[in-house]
């Protein structure tokens, strides 16, 4: 048994910090009785703040059609072969309507940076949905756009923004992402998106290329000092049309031992464990949430749309991952002791 490294666990309960060396130690010192003993203890903090409650976000796809060349993601524009669609405000209105009736209170508009959505376009679409629903929070995850364009969207309504930082070093962030795009523009959204006012969220791939145990470190460094509401990691997966062909071993075991970090250094944030968690293991859905996240996306996009949004191989987006599911879902949930519920689930802060 490595000893330092437990002992570090119990540091990041009393403390919810460590240093940079730490946190690349504890990277490094990845066991199973290690990940045991910190799941345990991410669960416990989780249960303090939100019991056992497990919080749902519709997801809505809106467009793949993205004028960005990210070298992970299956629809990164350089992509000849990828079916390109976009969403109707008509098309997002309705798959509203049904997720309501399935009982979300969350709609995630999730897409590409397609230029067709501008403020206006988009801003018109939000308030649509906030006067159909009141009752509902909207989240975006529409990429980088100007403070500006940010303050528009969170007047027509718009509640929370989850923009993935992708990787705290620029040097990383440089290698994942081509020339024209920068890393402290992203950080520089970030910051935006948190002073106007918004619940914001950001994350990281776990085991994306050339990513080291110290790129990781720094991640969680960033998360300690930014303490985001929301924070989405989750498996890298290679697509076949980008450059980016490896899988590392692990990753699974890595994503859940990341999410109780997570959690342990910021015991109230929104943690989900992501489709690509259950895309990459049957029951990576409730091994994420064993390990300390609080939230699921199921896939409420048209069914003929949702093999398009392809960021990855292999996307799981039929039975209990999509919205329709929820049946199916909310038994599997409670059979690890959970319970999915009809709330909009914000962060609680006390
Ligand atoms: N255009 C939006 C939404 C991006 S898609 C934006 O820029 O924020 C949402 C997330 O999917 C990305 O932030 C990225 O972290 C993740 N993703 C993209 N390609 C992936 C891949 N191949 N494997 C796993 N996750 C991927």
């Amino acid at each position: 048994m490595n000893e330092i490294s437990f002992k570090l666990v119990d540091k990041i309960e009393r403390d919810h910090a460590l240093s940079l060396d730490e946190y690349e130690l504890l990277v490094k010192s990845l066991t199973p009785s290690l990940a045991s003993y910190i799941a345990k203890k991410a669960i416990k903090a989780r249960k303090r703040i939100y019991g056992d409650r497990v919080f749902i976000r519709g997801l809505i796809e809106i467009s793949n059609i993205c004028k960005n060349d990210c070298y992970y993601c299956g629809i990164r524009r350089s992509n000849k072969n990828a079916r390109r669609y976009r969403l109707s405000k008509e098309d997002i209105i309705s798959c509203c309507g049904e997720g309501y009736k399935l009982g979300f209170r969350t709609f995630v508009l999730q897409g590409g940076e397609d230029m067709y959505y501008t403020d206006s376009v988009l801003c018109d679409i939000v308030s649509a949905i906030k006067s159909a629903h009141p009752d509902c929070a909207v989240t975006l995850s529409m990429g980088e756009r100007s403070r500006q364009s940010y303050k528009a969207l969170y007047d027509s309504g718009a509640d929370r923004y989850l923009l993935r930082h992708e990787s705290a070093d620029k040097e990383h962030y440089a290698l994942l992402h081509p020339h024209e795009m920068s890393y402290d523009n992203r950080f520089r959204c970030l910051y935006d998106l948190r002073e106007i006012g918004y619940q914001v969220g950001c994350g990281f791939m776990v085991g994306s290329p050339y990513q080291t145990p110290a790129h990781i470190a720094s991640d969680l460094k960033f998360i300690e000092s930014f303490k985001p509401d929301m924070c989405g990691i989750g498996p890298f997966i290679p697509h076949h049309d980008t450059p980016f062909a490896a899988m590392s071993a692990g990753t699974l075991e890595l994503t859940c031992f990341l999410l109780s970090v997570i959690r342990l250094i910021y015991p109230n944030v929104l943690l989900p464990s992501t489709t690509a968690l259950g895309t990459i293991d049957k029951s990576g859905r409730e091994k994420g949430i064993l390990s300390g996240a609080n939230v699921v996306m199921p896939n409420l996009s048209p069914p003929s749309v949702r093999k398009k949004y392809e960021l990855y191989d292999n996307k799981i987006c039929t039975g209990e991952e999509a919205a329709s599911g929820i049946e199916q879902l909310k038994d599997k949930i409670k059979l690890i002791g959970y319970k999915i519920v009809t709330e909009r689930g914000d962060i609680i802060k006390k």
